[in-house]
């Protein structure tokens, strides 16, 4: 089913930071919008692509980086046309004049929306996402690792300044492949393509890329440069025994770029990291370059030592099976932590998609027997929903018949 007409930004409401979009409706869309109209607000943007829909990821309950990081749990009134021509309308967007159906999640009664996320039950053809004000005092701020035992020292402390809400926007890590692979590609030249990059050549592009083995970073939102100069220093009380770089930046630029929420392709390019071509000028399209991109995201406590063990286990399936290890962290809740494991891949190359979807299914078996079920699955993976052990899997098969009782909506996703 192809939604990209649908691609009407239906309400915005400056005053109470909101916009209602249709499914079309891209991240790039959606920030040429706000500066079309010179809009204070802004919303936190992926990883992936600009020309990505706001919709499907909110579908797929995605983790943006900055403000608002879990997007489903800043959005309301879904409008859901099921396959047997009913339509549903979540919270009080059901009734009619209701005063507070963009700005209410909940509703009365019993609360719908959850289920048409990672599901197969409707089609969501409108809902309202939640923006937030730009800061007047933003301050961008990076730190950087070189151990796991550092790695697993600053996490623990990053989770005190989440818990204790001086932190309040999204962080992310990335390990030195992550970081390497969205600047250049493997090294085909002298490495076998086979095998992961052997640890001395992974090193020397450490050093010419100024990473180390985990570099992370983040925005302090604050009101004005007043309370964001406190929350620094609150941060650099925590974090400076804990890592081997932390910087600061902030001045009118740097405020504007982070409180932008501009989509970029950055990210994209680490999807070219083993493509046998090179990397075309922008805008890049994965699919119609031949790139392929496998992702594994277990969700672990937002303690040190489970994101050190999780780590552990993608290193040993990546390098048996001839690939990186190419980890990001996305650090958008204060108890647990979005692992986001990518395994790049060149589709033209037989041997190497064959290796990649085994290593695919390897970790996430792996992943669940260490109990970091992910929070969303690839659709070779839907059987890690199968490892339930309570009554939900027939209930759920109950919604389905009663919702799409032809079952005609992507079968077989999330069953
Ligand atoms: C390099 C890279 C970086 C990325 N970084 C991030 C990141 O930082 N955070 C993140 O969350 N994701 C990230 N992603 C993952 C991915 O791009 C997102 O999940 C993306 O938002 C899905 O968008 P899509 O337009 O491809 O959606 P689709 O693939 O079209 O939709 C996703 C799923 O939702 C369902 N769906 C879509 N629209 C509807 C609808 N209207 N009604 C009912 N069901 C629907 C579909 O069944 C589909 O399976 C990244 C991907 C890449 C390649």
């Amino acid at each position: 089913m192809v939604l990209t007409r649908m691609n009407r930004i239906v309400d915005f409401d400056e005053e109470l930071a909101y916009v209602a979009v249709q499914p079309g409706v891209t991240q790039r869309q959606l920030s040429e919008f706000l500066a079309s109209r010179g809009s204070r607000l802004q919303f936190g943007v992926t990883g992936s692509s600009p020309d990505s829909s706001i919709v499907g990821n909110v579908l797929e309950r995605g983790d943006a980086e900055g403000v608002n990081g879990d997007r489903f749990e800043n959005v309301c009134a879904l409008e859901v046309v099921l396959s047997t021509g009913e339509t549903i309308r979540t919270g009080f967007s059901r009734f009619p004049g209701a005063l507070t159906k963009s700005l209410h999640r909940w509703g009365v009664g019993p609360w719908l929306d959850g289920i048409f996320t990672q599901s197969n039950f409707g089609v969501v053809t409108q809902l309202t996402l939640w923006l937030a004000p730009r800061p007047a005092g933003a301050r961008t701020f990076s730190f950087a690792v070189d151990s796991d035992e550092s790695l697993s020292r600053l996490i623990d402390a990053l989770r005190r300044l989440r818990l204790s809400r001086v932190l309040d926007g999204g962080l992310v890590f990335a390990n030195d492949v992550r970081a390497i692979a969205e600047q250049r590609q493997f090294p085909f030249d002298e490495c076998d393509s086979g095998q992961a990059l052997p640890s001395e050549v992974l090193s020397r592009l450490r050093h010419e890329h100024g990473v180390l083995r985990w570099n992370g970073g983040g925005v302090i939102y604050a009101a004005d440069d007043a309370i964001s100069e406190a929350l620094w220093s609150h941060v650099q009380a925590e974090l400076s025994s804990c890592t081997e770089i932390l910087e600061s930046a902030t001045g009118d630029a740097i405020v504007e770029a982070a409180a932008a929420g501009t989509p970029v392709e950055t990210h994209l390019r680490m999807a070219y990291w083993r493509l046998r071509k090179p990397i075309p000028d922008s805008p890049l399209h994965l699919d119609r370059d031949g790139c392929g991109l496998i992702w594994c995201c277990p969700v672990v406590p937002f303690v040190g030592a489970h994101v050190v063990a999780a780590a552990a286990i993608v290193r040993e399936v990546c390098t048996d099976a001839g690939f990186e290890t190419n980890i990001g962290l996305h650090l958008v809740a204060p108890r647990s932590i979005a692992m986001t494991v990518a395994i790049p891949f060149d589709r033209s190359v037989e041997s190497e998609s064959k290796r990649a979807a085994e290593a695919s299914a390897l970790m996430h078996k792996r992943f669940a027997e260490a109990g970091y079920i992910p929070y969303r699955v690839p659709t070779s993976s839907m059987d890690v929903m199968h490892r339930a052990s309570d009554d939900s899997l027939p209930i759920l098969r109950r919604l389905k018949s009663a919702l799409d009782p032809a079952n005609v909506l992507s079968p077989g996703r999330y069953e």
